[in-house]
């Protein structure tokens, strides 16, 4: 999962969902706090967990490890009031979060594979098919742009895709095929869809399921308002853009 954002709304309801479909494991691609208004709730339910994270640039932000200069005012504001709130234990071990995890046959980052801590965007196929050459595993997951999104490239040619009619979305490992896998935002989804997004990876069936999760979005963004941050991050949260 990734890009859980202080919505404790929405990773609970992911979590329950992980667990219906039985997962053994949690592995966090960064950003778990920034936006929402449950930084520590969300940072505590991963610890009990013993979920593996990596750093996400709303992490660094808030902790003062790099510039808020390309923040945007309201993404600036949110770092801003996160790291105020943030008790020291917290703030210990989250700048001690890693940039990159290799697990099983899988790079972990949080934006790209390429220099991850330049939080570079992978969006386009372009994008996306530019950086197999920066990871040695036949799987590397991502997040960052909020935005489910599958490049794979094997014998049979390469192939992109980031619009799904339906879900779940099953992805099947082929051997000998490589995947860059975007497994979309917990708790700020950007691609229309409001439920919260996130990937189950089965190692014994090769598989990965890109999944949506209902949650109560109505309650996070009142948090959110009642927390004094930009009102911006609460109106998007039913719109999922
Ligand atoms: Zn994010």
């Amino acid at each position: 999962m990734s890009d859980i954002h202080g919505n404790h709304e929405a990773l609970s309801a992911v979590l329950a969902d992980a667990d219906r479909e039985g997962a053994r494991g949690t592995l966090c691609l960064g950003d778990v706090v920034g936006y929402g208004a449950d930084p520590e709730p969300c940072a505590d339910l991963l610890g009990e967990r013993g979920a593996m994270i990596v750093a996400g640039n709303h992490e660094h932000g808030a902790l003062g490890l790099m510039s808020l200069r390309w923040f945007n005012p309201a993404a600036r504001a949110a770092a801003v009031w996160t790291g105020k709130r943030l008790p020291e234990a917290l703030r210990v071990s989250l700048s001690s979060l890693p940039l990159s995890l290799v697990v099983e046959d899988a790079t972990v980052v949080h934006a790209s594979p390429r220099r991850p801590g330049e939080w570079e965007y992978v969006v386009t196929a372009q994008d996306g098919f530019e950086v197999f050459g920066d990871f040695g595993t036949p799987l590397c997951f991502l997040g960052h742009t909020h935005r489910p999104g599958i490049w794979a490239i094997g014998s049979g040619g390469s192939e992109h895709r980031d619009r799904f009619p339906a879900w779940p979305v099953e992805i099947t490992l082929e051997e000998g095929s490589r995947y860059l896998i975007n497994v979309g935002s917990v708790g700020q989804p950007r691609d229309g869809d409001p439920r919260a997004g996130y990937a189950v990876w089965d190692l014994d069936a090769r598989t990965v399921t890109l999944r949506r999760v209902p949650y109560d979005h109505r309650s996070a963004a009142a948090r959110i308002r009642a927390a004094g941050l930009p009102r911006v991050l609460a109106s998007r949260l039913a719109s999922g853009a």
